[in-house]
């Protein structure tokens, strides 16, 4: 995918302390190539790769210290600039406020909808009405039902009614009455671009003028997204993008080209089918991201969401004071598990993700470990340092686990030690330093 090949791109200039012109050239010309091969558009690809080539000689790259990381800079601020500035909200101006989702048909609008109003609900103010437009597929509007009552969020529908533009009407009127803050109004697509999907949706838009359009795309189509990002804002003028399937091995292509292609943003990516799996779109992490440096920043805020702050202050007192010990790592383990599949979470971390792409974690891989530290007694457990081989073989038995088993959980005890320790500075810089990012 994109990332790896942009590591290996960069990877030659990472290691060096000194580069030549020759090098840099070699090195935009893998860039480009790896920007191709993940379907950016070729004019994107070379304007981009000429951007940085400009740039980089305006900075001397050759003569400064350390060119590599210098050029690993470029790349990716050129890359954050690609992809659209700061990350921009949704327009809540309204009262109610109306967002119109558009898009092809399995793109993702209706899981982005239920999404969307959860994560506008649990910004507490907010009261969201969703609306059932598809009028095509009855399961559709089931869809939605059951996407309400998982987030608690009511859904307005109307299943006699074949008219989407009388249906949106009559919600936003549902929702005027009723004291909802936000319409979401989630429309039907088909499979590709046609005319009567653009009419349809043309009409809806033009009747219920929505505070905010949303485009909804798979980031997994590739080139196509960009076709159809298009297309759809020929005729909507749409205000920003939603970029879905993130979570699978998607390639970066669709992100960096949309935006220079219909000059909108990207406000929100899916990760995932389940209902919090949603995330403000940042460029410059997602820069980071393509680039192979993990996001970081998002594992550390997804924790920080997570995580029982008054848990969190405790720990830190410990890891200050060296008291971190094996019931710290126990409750640890059962946050990460509250956080989300863990896959998810390594993904993050920078250079995790390609050694993880064959490995199939699951999250019975933790009994093992909770077993262990089950059958540890409590001084085991606060100063690991005891454990020896009788100790060792005791918990094992104990356990049903093996004395390697124990050794290896004790190699990542120390390891986690480490980094909660290296991650105590705030930022996720050091963590980042550490990880050889
Ligand atoms: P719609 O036809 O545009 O309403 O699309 P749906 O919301 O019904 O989604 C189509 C399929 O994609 C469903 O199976 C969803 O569970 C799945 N899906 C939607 N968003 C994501 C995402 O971000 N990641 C993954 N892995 N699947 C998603
Ligand atoms: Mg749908």
């Amino acid at each position: 995918n994109l990332s790896e090949k942009l590591d290996k791109a960069l990877h030659v200039l990472k290691g060096h302390g000194q580069i030549t012109e020759i090098n840099v050239a070699e090195t935009l010309k893998e860039v480009r190539r790896a920007l191709l091969d993940a379907d950016v558009n070729f004019k994107i690809a070379k304007d981009f790769t000429n951007n940085v080539k400009e740039k980089a000689l305006g900075q001397n790259v050759l003569t400064t210290l350390q060119p590599g990381q210098l050029m690993v800079k470029l790349v990716k601020d050129e890359l954050t600039e690609l992809m659209g500035g700061d990350a921009e909200g949704v327009n809540l101006s309204g009262n109610p406020s109306v967002i119109l989702m558009s898009g092809l048909q399995g793109s993702g609008k209706t899981t982005f909808s239920g999404k969307l109003a959860n994560f506008l609900k649990n910004k507490k103010t907010k009261k969201p009405l969703l609306v059932a437009c598809d009028v095509y597929r009855p399961a559709a509007v089931d869809q939605l039902h059951v996407v309400g009552e998982q987030i608690g969020v009511e859904v307005f529908s109307d299943r006699g009614n074949t008219n989407p533009v009388a249906i949106a009407q009559a919600g936003i009127a549902h929702a005027k009455a009723n004291g909802h803050h936000v319409v979401i109004v989630d429309t039907a697509g088909r499979l590709a671009v046609d005319e009567e999907m653009m009419n349809e949706i043309s009409e809806i838009h033009k009747a219920i003028k929505p505070e905010e359009t949303l485009f909804v795309v798979d980031a997994m189509t590739g080139q196509d997204a960009v076709n159809t990002a298009k297309a759809f804002n020929d005729r909507l003028d749409f205000d920003g993008v939603v970029l879905t399937k993130l979570d699978g091995d998607t390639r970066g292509g669709a992100a960096i080209s949309i935006k220079s292609v219909v000059n909108k943003p990207i406000k929100f990516i899916g990760t995932g089918e389940k209902m919090d799996a949603i995330d403000v779109f940042h460029p410059s992490r997602m820069a980071d991201r393509i680039l192979g440096m993990g996001d970081v920043v998002s594992l550390v805020e997804r924790a920080q969401e997570q995580y029982d702050e008054e848990e969190a202050r405790k720990l830190q007192k410990k890891i200050a004071k060296n008291q971190f010990g094996f019931d710290d790592f126990l409750s640890q383990i059962q946050q990460i598990k509250k956080m989300g599949s863990m896959k998810d979470l390594l993904g993050m971390i920078p250079g995790a993700g390609k050694a993880l792409k064959d490995v199939d974690i699951d999250d019975d891989a933790f009994k093992h470990i909770e077993a262990i530290i089950h059958s540890m007694t409590p001084e085991e457990r606060s100063t690991p340092s005891v454990l020896n081989a009788s100790r060792k073989k005791r918990i094992a038995k104990g356990s049903g686990t093996s004395v390697q088993e124990i050794n290896q959980l004790l190699k990542q005890f120390n390891q986690m030690s480490k980094m909660m320790k290296m991650m105590q500075g705030g930022s996720g810089r050091k963590m980042m330093q550490m990880m050889g990012g």
